[in-house]
């Protein structure tokens, strides 16, 4: 489930990544943001993978701390 139909594209692309950090294994998280959303880039040993906050598509909010904080609103 993507946030909108060009996240779910990008996503298919490969150059976007949607799941689990634990999961990533054929690169490395490049910075410390809580999500599930990652940019996905190749760097210089496999991919680097840069942690996002919101869709650059639709824009709607997608890291775990701003869900948090949309919780409590
Ligand atoms: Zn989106």
């Amino acid at each position: 489930m993507n946030c909108c139909e060009a996240m779910g594209e990008a996503v298919d692309r490969g150059a976007m990544y949607q799941g689990p950090k634990h999961r990533i294994d054929d690169g490395r998280i490049v910075n410390e943001i809580d999500t599930e959303y990652f940019i996905r880039s190749a760097g210089g040993r496999g991919y680097d993978y840069l942690g996002i906050n919101y869709c650059p598509f639709c824009g709607r909010a997608l890291s775990n701390s701003l869900w948090a904080a949309e919780k409590k609103k």
